[in-house]
């Protein structure tokens, strides 16, 4: 028996997500986005369980696709980033990468391709984000520039959305507007249809209108709403991630004795408190508050006094059947990875995002 803390990966949580993604606009192409090793997730094992059901993945840098190919993965890699030189737009175009095309010094790297290379570029156009993207006059000619370009051999218009997670935010028909009308002009001046991608989860989940070609979905297919509130179309996600550690030590503490470095938490009352074996260095937020839910042995206890590198205490008072080896889980099925991020002034993604390598990661799948 090993140190009992790990996360779960459930490949069919994945896969139930995948399809539930694509069925909120069954004639867009998916493109999974497995950028930050598939969130947390592990971007092989989530490539490699996608790969028969999506159009494509997206990731960051061409670093995480050359790894996508060094595993056998064959499908198209869109850099959502695009190249950081031409020596990198080289390595796109022989790959099969697809790229973003956000600046002006990207559209140079295009001159010093060969007249055998040629690549798919993603149009990016700021509608509102002002994080990447060329304005509306600009994205006009920096059309017109990919579309007589020999080496460009397909262009997608894009565009990424800010407020789509807040559903009474008028912000996003704003964006939407800029949008379309860019890609009405672009699609007037070349006179053919131009294929447009437009929503991350949050803007294909909550507005129908972000559905386009190409849809990239990221956080949902891992399980995890982008709403604050319920929202219908995301109530059946199923958490991907599980993690998992086990209760090491028991103990029954009077009133006013104190927990964990700092005495920060004080008991109130004749209290039990399981030390866990999870802190920091696994993963686990050290600026999780006390109150935080854990859930030990299938019900909630609340996290007491400060979070430690390889340990947390837990305030069990008057849950039944707890022992040292009971089971204990961080977040995953019985405990969204959203609640446990409020309580420690973050968002889901982060905290699955930023798994540390001694977590061992153990891959399950129910359909099989
Ligand atoms: C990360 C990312 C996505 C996916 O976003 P989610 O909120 O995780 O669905 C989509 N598009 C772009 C450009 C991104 O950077």
């Amino acid at each position: 028996m090993s140190r009992p803390t790990q996360i779960l990966i459930d490949i069919s949580a994945l896969q139930h997500n995948c399809q539930l993604a694509h069925s909120l606009s069954p004639s867009s192409k998916t493109v999974a986005v497995i950028k930050a090793d598939a969130y947390g997730h592990g971007a092989i094992e989530i490539a490699r369980a996608l790969q028969n059901t999506v159009a494509m993945f997206a990731v960051s840098s061409l670093d995480e696709a050359m790894e996508l190919r060094a595993d056998g993965i064959r499908l198209p890699v869109l850099l959502l980033e695009g190249c950081f030189s031409a020596d990198e737009l080289q390595t796109a175009c022989s790959q099969g990468f697809h790229v973003v095309m956000h600046n002006q010094e990207q559209l140079a790297m295009l001159n010093q391709l060969t007249s055998n290379q040629h690549v798919v570029t993603w149009l990016k156009v700021d509608t509102g984000m002002h994080r990447l993207g060329f304005d509306y006059e600009q994205a006009i000619t920096a059309f017109d520039y990919l579309n007589s370009n020999v080496s460009v051999s397909d262009i997608v218009l894009m565009t990424h959305m800010s407020v789509a997670d807040e559903l009474d935010d008028g912000f996003t028909n704003k964006q939407l507007q800029r949008f379309n009308q860019c890609h009405q002009a672009i699609e007037k001046g070349a006179g053919k249809p131009v294929s447009r991608s437009i929503g991350n989860s949050a803007a294909i989940s909550g507005w129908p209108e972000a559905r386009a070609d190409w849809d990239r979905p990221g956080i949902m297919l891992y399980g995890l709403s982008p709403f604050e509130n319920k929202v219908p179309e995301c109530e059946t996600l199923q958490p991907v991630m599980t993690f998992q550690s086990q209760v090491i030590a028991l103990r029954k503490i009077n009133p006013g004795e104190t927990v964990g470095y700092g005495n920060t938490w004080q008991a109130q009352k004749p209290s039990t408190i399981a030390t866990v074996a999870v802190g920091y260095g696994d993963g686990y937020p050290r600026n999780a508050k006390s109150g935080t839910p854990v859930i030990v042995n299938g019900q909630r206890g609340k996290l007491c006094g400060r979070v430690s590198m390889d340990m947390i205490t837990v305030d069990v008072t008057g849950l039944d059947n707890i022992q040292v080896n009971s089971e204990v889980e961080l977040w995953g099925n019985q405990l969204s990875a959203n609640e446990v991020a409020r309580w420690a002034d973050t968002i889901g993604y982060e905290l699955v995002t930023r798994m540390p390598k001694r977590t061992r990661r153990k891959i399950t799948n129910h359909n099989n």
